[in-house]
């Protein structure tokens, strides 16, 4: 398949955009500068979008200022039909989605839709949460009095996105934000905008009112300035590196935003002698491999205890060496490209460096260009560079260890505190593992964790804040206290 045959996977043309999507029209940028959006299996041309300018952006945040009293004012049914019906759509453009996704990401047609059921999952839930805002009467302290708490839309919010999920990340964002009553400006990677657009295209369908959804496209340090500094913008929500989250921080707080941070991990996966090795085999393969590695909650470091240790790195090699590397688009693809060739350099160094500290390859090899092969290596040093930094990609690195103290320090020695992963059958293992690891999540016995209904969230340098479940919705409300007297 040339390029334009690969492109044309995409059936329903509006979900592939050009333009930018402000205060309810598509526009190019108005110096015509643009973005070019690349297939990472191929490095061919699947759009190009434009680098708006600053006037654009703001303009953009004004009409989300100026569509939100209308907005929050709605009955939260109301907006909870709109958010139905985009649901209908994506479900109904579920094909066209899942091929945009792997066509701009380059994860494997499968996980693709994945994601997308994932990602509309947020915009189901939200669309029910959207009525259940409840807030409090409080028993007043003194007579004549009533207090009252409620839930009222903090304003217009930002949402910041990467390219590992083009989709979800920003449905997690949009879909509470809308629900809630704000009205939200999005910026997506510049590597994966289209998921994105497609977005803006079936909510403009399903009746978003214009200004309260924009996607804008262009420099990041220029629209995360504009975001930061503009007082009209009450909350950011980014999903990102912890280095750019902490600057987002930063640079908020002049104007006290509340914020969202989903920052980087480095997921540790204890795996006790007496799990069960199906249950951990599988549990390993999808932490590990889902996304080509490419996720925050990717399993990063994989420490397996004495007893289990040669029967799990055996079962997990045979499995690890039977995934097919290649083109996302084919159905049987395990593993797609990596997101660029800086990627798969990283890998490399962190293949290299875990060989050089002893580790043994059982599976897989180096990668070359876009492509990193799913590989496993053993004997790795617990200090060795890719227990520290996430490595973002399909190498899995497997350090024993002998008792549970240890495996415990061992998980807790990094900065990071996204998701863990424990495997074990002993439920008083479990449980004392499940409290002494620090981090926002703990998947027990299994490497699939994230779901629209739970919760998700890190501690540390992972960030602060949730997304999904009903605290999800919270993060985009304020709780205004009311004291009526003289009753
Ligand atoms: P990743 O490793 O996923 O690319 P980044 O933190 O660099 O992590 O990017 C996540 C998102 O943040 C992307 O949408 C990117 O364009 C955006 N971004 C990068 N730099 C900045 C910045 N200085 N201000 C605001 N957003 C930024």
């Amino acid at each position: 398949m040339d390029q334009s045959q690969r492109n044309a996977v995409i059936q329903y043309k509006p979900l592939l955009r050009a333009s930018a999507y402000i205060d309810g029209a598509w526009m190019d940028a108005s110096d015509g500068k643009a973005i070019d959006v690349t297939d990472p299996f191929t490095g061919g041309l699947i759009s190009t979008i434009p680098s708006l300018s600053q006037a654009q952006v703001q303009a953009a945040i004004n009409a989300a200022e100026r569509a939100f009293p209308a907005w929050s004012r709605q009955p939260a049914r109301e907006r909870g039909k709109v958010l139905r019906r985009l649901l209908d759509l994506i479900l109904r453009h579920r094909d066209d989605l899942a091929r945009l996704i792997t066509l701009e990401n380059g994860k494997p047609l499968k996980e693709a839709y994945g994601e997308v059921d994932y990602g509309a999952g947020f915009v189901e839930v939200y669309a029910e949460e959207a009525t259940r805002a409840l807030g409090e009467i409080i028993p007043a302290p003194v007579p004549g009095r009533k207090l009252y708490a409620e839930k009222e839309a903090l304003g217009v919010c930002a949402a910041i996105t990467p390219w590992n999920f083009p989709l979800a990340m920003l449905t997690r964002k949009f879909a509470p934000a809308l629900a809630a009553g704000c009205t939200m400006v999005a910026k997506p990677a510049s590597q994966t905008p289209l998921a994105a657009l497609a977005l803006a295209q079936l909510a403009e369908e399903a009746g978003v009112p214009p200004g309260v959804f924009s996607v804008v496209t262009g420099r990041a340090s220029m629209i995360g300035d504009l975001f930061t500094r503009s007082p009209v913008v009450r909350k950011i929500s980014f999903t990102g590196s912890t280095e750019i989250g902490v600057q987002l921080m930063a640079a908020s707080a002049p104007t006290v935003k509340r914020l969202s941070m989903e920052l980087g991990g480095n997921a540790p996966m204890l795996i006790f002698d007496d799990a069960d090795l199906g249950t951990a085999v599988d549990a390993a393969m999808v932490a590990k491999f889902r996304n080509c590695g490419q996720s925050c909650i990717a399993a990063n470091r994989i420490y397996v205890q004495k007893g289990i240790h040669d029967a799990f790195t055996k079962t997990f090699a045979q499995r690890v060496a039977a995934m097919k590397l290649g083109d996302g688009l084919e159905a049987d693809t395990d593993i797609g490209p990596l997101i660029d060739e800086a990627a798969v350099a990283k890998v490399n160094e962190h293949l290299g460096e875990a060989l050089a500290g002893g580790g043994q390859v059982l599976a897989g090899g180096r990668g070359e260009g876009r492509m990193a092969p799913p590989t496993l290596v053993t004997g790795v040093r617990a200090d060795a560079l890719l227990t520290r930094e996430e490595t973002f990609g399909p190498l899995a690195g497997i350090i024993a260890f002998e008792r549970y103290d240890e495996a415990i320090r061992l998980a807790n020695d990094t900065p990071f505190g996204l998701a863990s992963y424990v495997c074990a059958t002993n439920v008083e293992t479990i449980h004392k593992a499940s409290r002494d690891i620090e981090s926002g999540m703990v998947g027990v016995n299994t490497g699939l964790i994230s779901t629209p209904y739970a919760p998700f969230g890190g501690v540390k340098l992972s960030g602060i804040g949730k997304e999904g479940s009903a605290h999800g919705l919270d993060e985009y409300l304020n709780l205004k206290y009311v004291c009526h007297a003289g009753l």
